[in-house]
């Protein structure tokens, strides 16, 4: 997707707020991240920034990502692997993942029956749900 003035906007106050200065460098990473849709881990993003021939220093792209994460620009998943990945989160629908463990494929999904029940079973117990993360590890059924 293409990088919007609004998003810009929140990517430059939350620079700020980290006491960080909006370099050249952190907006190429910020750009790089949303206009792709997928999930990439730092060295997806590095390929993709030298590719794009500029230029991004590992501990920038690690940083930066991070705060990305913070503000709910992105977010943050790690597999199986211990390696994180990321995706944007701009103009996206809240979804789960799976990931194949024998490819390393990861599929979304979003299931509102799973919702509803998640919301249930924590208002058996007297709560609400604020936040749920589910990774499902699959492996296609052989025929
Ligand atoms: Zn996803």
């Amino acid at each position: 997707m293409k990088v919007k003035t609004k998003h810009i906007k929140i990517f430059k106050e939350a620079l700020k707020k980290e006491n960080l200065k909006f370099t050249n460098q952190r907006f190429i990473v910020f750009e790089t991240l949303v206009g792709n849709e997928g999930h990439f881990d730092c060295e997806d993003i590095i390929q993709m920034i030298r590719k794009n021939g500029r230029k991004a220093s590992r501990a920038t792209v690690y940083r930066t990502l991070d705060i990305l994460v913070k503000y709910d620009l992105a977010s943050k998943f790690v597999l199986d692997d211990g390696i994180a990945r990321y995706e944007h989160q701009i103009s996206r629908d809240f979804h789960d993942h799976m990931i194949d463990i024998e490819t390393n494929d990861i599929i979304e999904f979003h299931s509102n029956k799973l919702e509803k029940l998640i919301s249930e079973i924590a208002k058996e117990s007297g709560y609400e749900v604020v936040k749920n993360i589910h990774q499902l590890f699959v492996k296609k059924i052989k025929k």
